[in-house]
């Protein structure tokens, strides 16, 4: 079975892409892995990439779904069915897989789209704190720490992210609704859009989505 995860940021698809790959052994794709994958293999497309990072350019969504096209197309990748997580992220990249896919076999089974409201996310993500010495992650709202700003694990001291300040939270949601929210509606059309509500506890998520899958 192959899947994609869509959502906000915050909306839990990475500690749920964690989950079914532990429990139901899926190959979890992720693009920023096989890209530094390709660039060390120094594979074909990989050297292509680099020729634009190299130049300090973003490697266009042609060349990143190519990428993702030769490690789908990996026998074992094809026999544990694979999770994709933060692609696409557009519509183009959404057709250009489409377009890869289709020379194929490998076929999108479920796009499985985690719906959380903005002040779930706001909560989840501007209220993380993380420990400077473990990295153990805390919520100053849902998980907090037994003594303020402190690590309950080893006592050292915990930081939010700038990528987790309020502000950044709400610009990473500007971009979100923007370039990705559309491809809702391209994988509704196509009839494999599941949607859950992300704003439920990461246990009751995933109970919902075994349901289905
Ligand atoms: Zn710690």
């Amino acid at each position: 079975m192959n899947i994609i995860l869509v959502g906000p940021p915050g909306a839990g698809k990475g500690t749920l892409a964690e989950r079914l790959i532990e429990n139901k052994g899926f190959a979890h794709i992720s693009t920023g892995q096989i890209l530094r994958e390709a660039l060390a293999n120094k594979t074909k497309v990989g050297l292509e990439a680099k020729e634009y990072m190299d130049r300090g350019e973003l490697v266009p969504d042609e060349v990143v779904t190519r990428i993702v096209m030769e490690k789908l197309k990996e026998k074992e990748i094809q026999k544990a069915g694979f999770i994709l997580d933060g692609f696409p992220r557009t519509i183009n990249q959404a057709e250009l897989l489409d377009k890869g896919l289709s020379s194929t076999s490998v076929r999108l089974d479920y796009v499985i789209y985690l719906e959380a409201s903005e002040k779930t996310i706001i909560r989840r993500l501007s209220g993380r704190r993380i420990c400077r010495g473990c990295g153990k992650n805390f919520n100053i709202y849902t998980m907090q720490p037994k003594k303020e700003s402190l690590c309950d694990a080893c006592g050292s001291e915990l930081y939010q992210r700038d990528d987790d300040k309020e502000e950044t939270v709400k610009n990473r949601l500007d971009v979100y609704k923007e370039s990705t929210e559309p491809l809702i509606d391209y994988y509704r059309k196509k009839g494999i859009l599941e949607t859950f509500d992300g704003d439920k506890q990461i246990d009751d998520i995933y109970s919902d989505i075994m349901r289905v899958l």
